[in-house]
């Protein structure tokens, strides 16, 4: 039998495996979990080379993976002001400022997690932040990362003077024939991103490695990290063979509207790559965009006559593309923000079917008509839900994201609660950089509703989950939705040596309380990879 590597006692652990569901220790060898009982026991198994880490009582649960995530593009794509607590147009001007001098003459300014809801009065125009920025070129992307806002001189650098077409639905926005500085979607915002400066490939490969230590910090062992290309790949090995793969990913090839077939082809070629942290064999797609700028497809329009668009201005060939991934035994996964594109992405799947254990799943539902929320459970499809989304919205239902839906719809927001309970596998995830990547905090969204420490009720709250089943989306239903179940999302023998530490249960700790909870341990495959 190998010897012992690593023992964690007295502790109290939460396995999550119904075999045991309560333990004070665990013994792990080769970075799997080769024991989990008693202290003495386990102590009995401890040879001369093996660490004991004494837990002194703080909780130890499965390690927590966030099921949506963009660690990658967000580490090299969230620089500059950090706008996710500015909810008022002063608190940005005055970021902004800040961040203006902190950079060099001509330097771009940069920053993101702007809020949509702090232009209600003046709009979303570059004149708005041009004084802040001093003139300089500035690019701001807001919370969900699917607009841009660009300063006057960007505009100018980049060459953006007028209204452009895309192959996707993506859009200059245009008055009178002028860019306001607003640029909805991919193709529109990597018409300024093309004119900033870029990071050398090592520089790059640092931010990541330095991002996924922050993820390490704060108790996170897994990712599913929700866009990629072959280079994701070559990043990936990279990182193994420099001993910086600290997080688990699972990292899916994006497939635009304007991929072309061949490189359909060469993803599925990739599908099976993987390393001993990593792997592909997923496909991701968008089928619209977001409910605040009037791109979520939805089967009525919103209040401002949006959102009756699919993202793919050929719905038939997104149809054909999750048709061709399913049948090479890929896991599909759908953006899907408003109601109708849910229920096309559902139809997609029941079309394509599914490879043996693979479940194809859905990302964000932010909205969803009820014929189909037992669809989930009946084909198997796993919601995979970002409750921090819920940040944004006004208990009140005054902000951009509600008014434009209208009450109705919103009675139907977040269906967490529903989808649970109707069957469906919950995964959950902050979707960082449009949420912070704390586990903490996303565990307390899903049970909170509302950001942790605020008083107002919450919007729709007969939706939370509790303490356990907020720790299972960022387990059991985590290592479900990759495929991992028999190996990952439980403390028992025979899994994947992953575990979190906190000092108080997650689960009995107050949901406001959580987030200050300290994380004292974590450990990935067997390797202590924060505290100890
Ligand atoms: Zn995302």
């Amino acid at each position: 039998m190998t010897e012992v590597d690593l023992a964690l006692v007295n502790g109290r652990l939460r396995t999550l495996d119904s075999q045991r569901p309560q333990a004070t220790a665990l013994a792990i060898a080769a970075g799997t979990i080769t024991a989990v009982g008693g202290d003495d026991a386990i102590r009995e198994l401890c040879g001369s080379q093996t660490r004991v880490i004494d837990l002194d009582g703080a909780t130890a649960t499965p390690g927590l993976i966030d099921s949506h995530m963009h660690p990658f593009k967000g580490a090299v794509g969230a620089r500059g002001a950090d706008l996710l607590d500015a909810h008022t147009l002063d608190d940005v001007l005055g970021a902004l400022a800040a961040e203006r001098a902190k950079c060099a003459p001509g330097e771009w300014v940069q920053g993101w997690g702007l809020d949509y809801n702090v232009f209600a009065q003046t709009g979303i125009s570059s004149t708005v932040i041009d004084d802040a920025v001093g003139g300089a070129p500035a690019a701001l992307t807001f919370m969900d990362f699917h607009t841009l806002l660009a300063s006057s001189s960007a505009l100018e650098l980049a060459g953006v003077d007028g209204p452009r077409q895309f192959a996707e639905h993506a859009e200059v926005v245009c008055v009178e024939g002028r860019p306001t500085g607003e640029l909805r979607e991919n193709a529109a915002m990597d018409l300024v991103r093309v004119a900033m400066p870029e990071p050398t490939p090592e520089q790059e490969l640092q931010m990541c490695a330095a991002h996924l230590r922050r993820l390490a910090a704060v108790g996170l062992t897994g990712t599913h990290a929700m866009d990629g290309t072959l280079e994701t790949l070559e990043l990936l090995r990279e990182l193994e063979s420099r001993g910086e793969l600290v997080t688990r990913i699972l990292t899916p090839f994006t497939i635009e509207p304007d991929t072309p077939e061949e490189m359909w082809a060469a993803y599925a070629r990739a599908g099976g790559e993987r390393g001993r942290r990593w792997r592909a064999g997923v496909a991701k797609f968008f089928i619209d965009g977001v409910i605040d700028s009037g791109t979520g497809w939805l089967v009525e329009p919103d209040s401002e006559g949006d959102g009756q668009a699919s993202f793919w201005p050929d719905v038939d060939r997104y149809r054909r593309a999750v048709a061709f991934f399913a049948s090479r035994g890929f896991q599909c996964v759908t953006h899907a923000t408003g109601d109708r594109g849910v229920r096309e992405a559902l139809d997609t799947y029941a079309q394509a079917g599914a490879a043996p254990g693979v479940r194809h799943r859905i990302e964000h539902i932010e909205t969803l008509q009820p014929s189909d929320l037992p669809r989930f459970a009946a084909q198997g499809v796993v919601a995979s839900m970002q409750a921090q989304h819920m940040m944004w919205l006004d208990p009140e239902r005054r902000d951009n994201w509600s008014r434009r839906l209208g009450d109705e719809r919103c009675d139907r927001a977040f269906l967490t609660r529903s989808l649970l309970e109707s069957g469906a596998t919950i995964a959950l995830g902050s979707d960082w950089p449009v949420a912070r990547y704390d586990p903490r905090e996303g565990m307390a969204a899903a049970r909170l509703r509302r950001p942790p420490g605020h008083t107002a009720r919450a919007p729709y709250d007969d939706q939370a989950l509790d303490g356990l089943q907020a720790l299972q989306g960022y387990t059991t239903g985590a290592a479900l939705t990759g495929g991992d179940g028999e190996r990952l999302g439980r403390l028992a023998p025979g899994c994947l040596a992953d575990v979190t530490v906190m000092a108080y249960d997650p689960v009995e700790t107050d949901a406001d309380a959580l987030v200050t909870t300290p994380v004292t341990l974590t450990v990935v495959d067997g390797e202590i990879v924060f505290g100890g």
